[in-house]
């Protein structure tokens, strides 16, 4: 490492994990690697140049991301979130199949089409039961009526999206979910579009509902491939599969110092040294992702071992205790998130003292952080 920081993300975790999560998931589904949010803050290129072509496509949430995919990859690509009507020609131009929710996306879809004579790519979202982007189904027919009258525009999917996995293990609502879509997607291949694929599932449906049902053929993977589990319950019922977590956030200390006993650390005087104590500076902070909350309850590895966090989290560094690692020197590695030894700080830990969940603390780490692939 030659900066201050550096996040680093494993390709082999993420190809272990994208196998594992394949044993789970129905035979011959495929796959949508899902990299919005910076590939959950791992790195939208760095992540896309490893799976791509070992997943069917890539899925993002906007268009700017999409154009940064498409500096490494040529890839299919769904864009699952909303893009205004006046990007839709930029959007076909960079190759999106774009989320269908809306009629009134159906005839600036046509217009951009025509004019660079492509057919225009969807995938059409039905809200069943989660009250978000999508056609309700109550409006279900009137939307396939209208469609009709748009013959360019190639429907590839339709989907809907889990409410209420995450935090429950009552599948009952997931259930719920799963006949409103299927009965959507009978009245849609009814009415004409009888070759199209479904989708449900994002990282914990394959793990609950495709386990009990097997209608879709595809699933989109997010937390899953970056080695975390969507939660607790499904961390304990699933650590067979030995997920690993693909990211390491790491820095080096910027100075290494003896403070006097009741000397004060940072802002706001919210620590006082209780006895000499070495103490050592870490140049991230929370502009860098590194919550505030940590302040006086994060702990980092420094040679292998926990150091707390000391004093307030500022915007560009913070201070630990060194007490447990005398012999840290300036410049020696600090790992923020991910091993170093034998231990290991993960984003369940850091989510847990901040009151927030995994996909949290990862998609925060700051885009501007150098990353590197191992
Ligand atoms: C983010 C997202 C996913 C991926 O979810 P994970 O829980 O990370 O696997 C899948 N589908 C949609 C629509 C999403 O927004």
């Amino acid at each position: 490492m030659t900066g201050v920081a550096e996040v680093r993300v494993s390709a082999s975790s993420l190809e272990h994990n994208l196998s594992q999560l394949r044993t789970l998931a129905p035979s011959g589904a495929q796959i949508a690697a899902v990299v919005k949010g910076n590939a959950y803050g791992h790195g939208l290129t760095e992540v896309v140049e490893v799976l791509d072509g070992k997943v069917h496509c890539f899925q993002v949430d906007d268009l700017d991301e999409l154009r940064a995919l498409r500096r490494v990859s040529s890839a299919r690509v769904m864009v699952l979130g909303y893009v205004p009507v006046e990007r839709f020609r930029e959007a076909l131009d960079l190759g999106a199949e774009l989320a269908l929710f809306d009629i009134e996306q159906l005839p600036a879809l046509e217009a951009a089409g025509a004019a660079l004579g492509k057919r225009p790519k969807v995938h059409l979202e039905v809200d069943s039961l989660l009250g978000r982007l999508g056609v309700m189904p109550g409006e279900l027919g009137a939307f396939l009526e209208c469609l009709k009258r748009h013959p360019d525009i190639e429907v590839v999917t339709a989907y809907a999206h889990f409410a209420n996995i995450e935090d429950t293990t009552d599948l009952g609502h997931a259930l719920a979910q799963v006949d409103a879509f299927s009965e959507c997607f009978g009245a849609i291949r009814q009415a004409g579009w009888d070759g199209i694929g479904r989708h449900m599932s994002a990282t914990s449906g394959l793990m609950t509902v495709e386990q009990v049902t097997s209608a879709n053929d595809l699933i989109r993977l997010g937390i899953g491939l970056y080695g975390m589990y969507p939660s607790a319950a499904l961390a304990r019922r699933f650590a067979y599969l030995g997920l690993r977590p693909a990211m390491a956030w790491v820095s080096r200390l910027a100075q290494v110092k003896m403070l006097p006993a009741k000397h004060p650390v940072g802002y706001g005087l919210t620590y006082l040294t209780p006895f000499e104590m070495p103490v050592g500076i870490v140049p991230q902070g929370y502009s860098d992702g590194y919550d505030r909350h940590l302040s006086n309850s994060g702990e980092v590895l420094v040679h292998g071992v926990r150091c707390p966090v000391v004093g307030r989290v500022a915007m560009n560094m913070f201070a630990v205790d060194l007490s447990a690692a005398p012999n840290a020197r300036a410049g020696d590695e600090v790992a923020l998130l991910g091993a170093q030894g034998e231990d290991r700080i993960t984003a369940e830990e850091l989510a847990a003292r901040i009151g927030t969940i995994n996909y949290e603390v990862t998609v925060r780490v700051s885009p501007l952080l150098p990353r590197a692939t191992r």
